[in-house]
């Protein structure tokens, strides 16, 4: 996932904006991490470059 994707990405639950933690990453690219939403206390993984923004019960 491009790093700077982050900023045009935001909560399915709240809309809020999301953080993003890079467990890790190449070129600029999050290969592994994941996406916090800190009012949903909310964690959605990358796995593979790709962001899975669904919420828990829809994964
Ligand atoms: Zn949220």
């Amino acid at each position: 996932m491009w790093k700077n994707l982050v900023k045009i990405l935001a909560c399915p639950i709240c809309k809020k904006d999301l953080l993003l933690i890079v467990d890790e990453e190449r070129d600029n690219d999050v290969i592994k991490g994941y996406l916090y939403c800190s009012r949903c206390n909310e964690r959605y993984p990358i796995e593979d470059g790709i962001p899975v923004l669904l919420p828990l019960d829809q994964r």
